[in-house]
């Protein structure tokens, strides 16, 4: 997408608000600061127009409240919010609204109250399809939750997403890889994939320090994300985000006492997919292996994914094919997720 199409988007941070109690995974020390107050008019108001001033030529502006649970909120406090940003939306200033919300506060009394605003998107805390996994991750909801949510939010005109995670306790590649496809089934617009990272004052702290929750090595969580990347992508549900946890304190980096952390996570999962695409067709069309020499061609911003981490794909492929030698070329008319092999 060019730049210019995708939203300004203008965050705005309500801690761990209306959540009912803590997930598993979730951290202790920010959910302890659930009852402190909400940003008020003013507050709103600052970051508002400070966020603007860096609109430049982008032509859609959204608010997007994040780190609680939106809909999971006092009713009034859910309007009280809007209703601040109500004036930029007369202004024609705001063109969206967007918020995470769990699958169990999705109701139609909820939707109701948000029914005049011009909500865009509403992001669903999905996690998993898998019951004993919500169970095992004090999650407080189950499966039907989420598909009762996703028929009610179908009725209204946003986009939806999930939100899904890997390295769940009680999951495994089976489990994991099967809810994935329940949740493409229930076709939403688009995704955001969490590798699970044990974090400071969380309940897996206890668990991993007691051996009781082993997180996933960042190899493993890079292959399965992979996979449920293409889960995604052939149900043709577009994944935004892969890395990461479900709230954004994943930021500070001294949060996470373990787990598949990379700051560059879904940079890693697409190295591998160009590399296993590499290999593929290599292994499909031996003809292109004819000669000593073989061409890769991709687009310019994609180079970075074809060579991997390090050079890394590189490095495996001359292990892999020893009798050739790899050359890297560019076109500007080749799509991100295309290559040429010649
Ligand atoms: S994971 Fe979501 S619902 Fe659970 S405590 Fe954290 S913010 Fe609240």
């Amino acid at each position: 997408m060019n730049p210019q199409e995708k939203p300004l988007v203008i965050p705005i941070f309500i801690p761990h608000s209306g959540c009912p109690h803590q997930c598993a995974f979730c951290n202790q020390s920010i959910i302890a600061q659930k009852d402190g107050p909400l940003p008020d008019h003013s507050e709103i108001q600052e970051i508002v127009q400070h966020y603007l001033k860096f609109k430049g030529r982008r032509k859609k502006v959204e608010i997007a409240f994040f780190g609680g649970n939106f809909l999971g909120l006092d009713p009034q406090i859910i309007v009280t919010l809007l209703e601040h940003i109500g004036p930029y939306i007369r202004e024609k200033k705001i063109d969206g609204i967007r918020f995470s919300t769990r699958p169990d506060t999705i109701t139609k009394e909820r939707l109701a109250l948000i029914a005049p605003y011009p909500v865009s998107a509403v992001e669903v805390g999905v996690q998993s399809m898998n019951d004993a996994v919500l169970s095992a991750s004090g999650r407080g909801h189950e499966s039907l939750d989420t598909v009762k949510a996703m028929d009610l939010l179908k009725q209204i005109p946003v986009k939806i997403g999930v939100q899904v995670m890997a390295g769940l306790p009680a999951d495994n590649e089976i489990s994991l890889l099967e809810s994935t496809r329940k949740i493409a089934g229930l076709c939403p617009d688009f995704a955001r994939i969490y590798p699970l990272m044990v974090l400071k004052g969380s309940r897996m702290e206890k668990w991993y320090a007691e051996g009781l929750y082993q997180p996933l090595a960042l190899a493993e969580a890079v292959r399965l994300v992979k996979h449920m990347y293409r889960i995604f992508r052939n149900a043709g549900v577009e994944v935004i985000r892969m890395g990461l946890q479900a709230s954004e304190m994943m930021e500070d980096a001294s949060m996470v006492l373990a787990g598949p952390w990379h700051p560059a996570f879904g940079h890693l999962v697409f190295s591998e997919m160009l590399y296993d695409l590499v290999c593929e067709r290599l292994d499909q069309c031996p003809g292109l292996l004819t000669s000593e020499e073989v061409g890769l061609r991709v687009h310019p911003r994609a180079l970075p994914r074809l060579r991997g981490e390090r050079n890394n794909n590189m490095k495996k492929l001359n292990i892999a094919y020893p009798n050739h030698r790899f050359r890297v070329l560019t076109d500007e008319g080749l799509s991100m997720d295309e290559i040429e092999i010649f």
